[in-house]
């Protein structure tokens, strides 16, 4: 026997229309690339998401088809995700901090046929032009006056576009599992994969964001996604913000600390989300600069993993609690935040730091579980660790175009990542599974030793890789980038180590650099310095 309920399709189009209807007024501010701060409304992007979806349809696109974006985060990117997915069209979103080749790459296996870009890409898009061969149209997001000279083909204006349309419009509706956005994940080898979002999947996602152990988010919350739009959603922040009717804040092109800071206080933001480095970068000015941070309460940090010394500096100096999250773009992207359970009012400042290096506890929706190399589930006891695997709700099941499920046979998708449980169910990862390093048959985590090395007070940035041994197959090599005017030692630095882990996980030697290479998401490029440091000769060899 079925329920007897309304059966109402989950779509993008549903959070904006609440948005605008109930919290009409409550303000979307950006910092345009053009320069000057603007602001409007939910009930003006409204209505603007639906001229977009008008005129997308006289750019002949029609359900199913993909519209890419090469864009940062703003208003009219805000517009696209409503206006594209809300037309029954999958919206893409492309990293554009990706190499050339692989952004065309991507647009040819997307097959895009209208591209949005800002301003910033117009040389990027000149040069990948020529070889996507889908692409009918290429749209700057600007207005007239701002229109570059460029020899793009089929250009048109944003602005102009909307002009043209009248904003009668109803979304259609149509089955929540239909196809909503896409973007390929960053794997630091192979082409990118395309991962293909729902209606259902995004909403549902965008519901547990929205929740108090999530990401906290609500109607009296002002939310600043630092983290781009263009990588998973923006953490499905725009999506949240708007099923909560919160005042929503984009940073734009500007992440250095100094912007950031700027637009936290203008207005008044309460939540932020972005990857370590645009906090790093934060820190930083604050200490600089001597400011402070009046409003702003909680700091979501993902992407990669929070050091502790960043959680004690925010909450000691700024009075900002921080929350380590982790997700992937398999994930939509959120798998866990770290909050306190019930029963914890007592922590210890210590306990609480100490726990706050775990990337946190699952909420409804995601289930995980650890396991070895037998496939075989792990102990939960905080010690075992082992592949994390997944599955949930908003959990990927098959990337686009490619055969066969990403999932194993008992539904579980393995992460890639190396974790730990504790008994009450917080993830620790302490290594991507092929960064992890072996010696002697045991495994010690790169990224705790990551974690101490930037802990101490001249160390800017660190990586820790396992660099070939003869007697122990791999040991740690620690590669740092000093803090400026530091002159930090190698001995110092290895010192430093006693008594935080066992000695044998103490790394064998120091490099200094003068930076670290990431990826196009701000993660880590650890198969760049295993090539670099190849054939470095470790004093214990
Ligand atoms: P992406 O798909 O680009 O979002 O990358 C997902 C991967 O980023 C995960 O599988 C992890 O390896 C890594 N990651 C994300 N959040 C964290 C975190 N808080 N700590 C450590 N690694 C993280």
């Amino acid at each position: 026997m079925l329920g007897l309920m309304m059966d109402k399709p989950l779509l993008i189009s549903s959070m904006l229309d609440y948005a605008a209807k109930y919290h009409g007024g409550t303000e979307i501010v950006s910092r345009t690339v053009e320069g000057p701060i603007h602001r409007y409304t939910y009930a003006e992007a409204l209505a603007r998401s639906k001229r977009l979806s008008q005129a997308l349809h006289r750019l002949g696109i029609g359900m199913g088809d993909r519209v890419a974006t090469l864009a940062w985060n703003g208003f009219r990117h805000f517009e696209l995700y409503f206006g594209v997915s809300g037309m029954g069209a999958v919206c893409h979103m492309i990293n554009p901090r990706l190499f050339e080749g692989q952004i065309s790459y991507i647009l040819n296996d997307a097959e895009d046929k209208v591209v949005f870009a800002d301003l910033t890409f117009i040389s990027l898009l000149e040069e990948i032009a020529p070889a996507a061969k889908s692409v009918k149209a290429f749209v700057i997001m600007t207005d007239k006056a701002n229109m570059p000279d460029t020899s793009l083909p089929n250009l048109y204006c944003y602005e102009t576009l909307l002009d043209a349309e009248n904003g009668n419009f109803d979304w259609p509706l149509f089955d929540e599992n239909t196809a909503s956005s896409m973007c390929y994940s960053s794997g630091t080898t192979g082409n990118p994969k395309g991962v293909l979002y729902s209606h259902r999947s995004t909403v549902l996602h965008a519901w547990a964001a929205m929740t108090p152990d999530m990401l906290n988010i609500s109607a009296a919350d002002a939310v600043m996604p630092v983290v781009p739009m263009f990588h998973v959603n923006a953490w499905g922040i725009p999506y949240a913000a708007s099923m909560a009717g919160a005042k929503l804040v984009m940073p734009g092109a500007a992440m250095d600390g100094a912007s950031i800071h700027e637009m936290i206080e203008c207005e008044d933001v309460t939540i932020s989300a972005g990857v370590p480095t645009v906090w790093l970068g934060l820190l930083d000015y604050l200490e600089r600069s001597g400011s402070k941070v009046d409003n702003f309460k909680y700091c979501v940090i993902g992407g990669s993993a929070a050091p502790r010394a960043m959680s004690v500096e925010m909450e000691q100096k700024y009075g900002v609690q921080v929350l380590h999250a982790w997700g992937m773009t398999e994930m939509s992207p959120l798998g866990t935040v770290n909050w306190p359970k019930n029963g914890m009012e007592d922590e210890t400042d210590e306990a609480r730091y100490d726990r706050q290096i775990k990337q946190g506890r699952p909420c409804y929706g995601v289930d995980m579980k650890i396991v070895n190399d037998a496939n075989e589930a792990l102990p939960e006891d905080g010690k075992a660790f082992g592949e994390l695997k997944v599955r949930g709700f908003w959990v990927s099941s098959k990337y686009y175009r490619a055969e066969g499920n990403i999932y194993d046979a008992d539904g579980w998708f393995a992460t890639g990542d190396v974790a730990t449980i504790d008994t009450d169910g917080y993830m620790h990862i302490t290594d991507r599974s092929k960064d992890v390093i072996k010696s002697g048959g045991e495994w010690i985590s790169s990224i705790e030793l990551e974690n101490i090395a930037v802990g101490h007070p001249g160390v800017f940035e660190a990586a820790v890789i396992g660099v070939p041994h003869p007697k122990w197959d791999e040991r740690p090599l620690l590669v740092v980038v000093r803090n400026e005017g530091s002159e930090i030692s190698a001995a110092e630095l290895l010192a430093f180590y006693v008594g935080k882990v066992a000695k044998w996980w103490i790394p064998d030697d120091v490099a200094f650099v003068d930076r670290l290479p990431h990826t196009a998401t701000g993660k880590l490029l650890k198969m760049d310095l295993r090539a670099t440091f190849e054939n470095y000769k470790l004093p214990t060899i």
